[in-house]
């Protein structure tokens, strides 16, 4: 449970109502601000303004998945009015809050660190990346069957990179009856590809691999998908780049090549709210838990 800890909410969309929702239920106090057009706020919740004050009284900060911008600027989908966290704001929060974001930018981390503030990203956490490669790999799914004209059974499905996303892509292709190659740079992955029952190859080796390919799914975080590489792909490939941007491909000329290549960042948020919501709730309350919460007024 998590009695008597103080959670302050700042903006987010979908996912954060869930995660406000468990922090609720788990007995947190909890305040919120960015969220006066939410239409159905949870009992329990204080809806507030964004202030100095506020944070004064935290001892737990919750900015949305992609935490804020480089001057601050937090993504508020609820609200009625632009949310900017300051400096100042920082500045007002007590020694000892923890601060918790899903993926912080540099504006983020410097400010944490210069007010000695603990920064939690949950995304670096392999269980919740696991997690997350679930609805992000139904969300490429559903962008290859509304690009394409062919049923992914029966079709040859290449997916690039065999992390935490790459794995679950590739396994989920399997299961409609796709024949897949994955391309990897470690022999470990490779072997375990191989016990999969997909058709590794290394990336070094891409070339040799994509003349026949129907679709590709991209989980590198790097140039990969070359403008050689997509001269040699069949026009009809369609290419799905979920690697962070820029991601992977060389988009610009992909399209004068006519072949039809698409960023698809943000899935799990896009196409199952909920479930994304309920999985940065469950590492939220975990991480919380394992906290000790030291207050400087104590
Ligand atoms: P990950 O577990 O680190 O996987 C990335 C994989 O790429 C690793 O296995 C790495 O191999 C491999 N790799 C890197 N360079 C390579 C190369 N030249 N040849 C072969 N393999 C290479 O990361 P992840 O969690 O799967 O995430 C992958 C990307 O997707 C990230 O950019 C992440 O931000 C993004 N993402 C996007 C969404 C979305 O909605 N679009 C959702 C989740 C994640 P090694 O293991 O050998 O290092």
């Amino acid at each position: 449970m998590l009695t008597g800890i103080r959670i302050v909410f700042l903006g987010g969309d979908a996912r954060q109502i869930e995660v406000i929702r468990k922090c609720v239920e788990m007995d947190a106090s909890v305040s919120a601000a960015g969220f006066d057009k939410w239409d159905a706020p949870s009992p329990g919740v204080n809806l507030e303004l964004l202030s100095a004050e506020l944070l004064g009284n935290a001892d737990v900060l919750v900015l949305p998945t992609v935490g804020c911008d480089d001057e601050g600027n937090i993504s508020a989908i609820f609200s009625s009015e632009r949310l900017q966290l300051l400096e100042e704001h920082f500045a007002a929060l007590p020694k000892g809050c923890i601060v918790y974001t899903g993926m912080a930018k540099p504006y983020l981390r410097s400010l944490c660190a210069k007010y000695s503030l603990k920064l939690v990203e949950l995304l670096n956490r392999d269980d919740v990346a696991i997690y997350n490669s679930i609805p992000t790999a139904e969300g490429a799914l559903v962008m290859a069957i509304q690009n394409t004209d062919f049923t992914i059974h029966g079709s040859i499905s290449m997916v690039l990179g065999m992390g935490r996303t790459g794995f679950t892509m590739a396994r989920t292709l399997q299961g409609l009856g796709s024949k897949v190659k994955v391309g990897v740079r470690k022999q470990e992955h490779y072997a375990r590809a191989e016990e999969m029952g997909w058709m590794p190859f290394m990336t070094g080796e891409l070339l040799a691999h994509i003349q026949d390919v129907d679709l590709i799914f991209n989980t590198i975080p790097g140039m990969i998908i070359t403008a050689q590489v997509l001269s040699r792909l069949p026009k009809h490939c369609v290419i799905i780049d979920l690697a962070s941007a820029p991601g992977g491909c060389d988009f610009r000329y992909a399209e004068k090549r006519g072949i039809k290549a698409m960023l698809a960042p943000g899935l799990p948020g896009i196409v199952a709210p909920k479930s994304a919501g309920i999985i940065m709730a469950n590492a939220l309350v975990q991480s919380i838990s394992g906290e000790t919460i030291i207050r400087g007024d104590e």
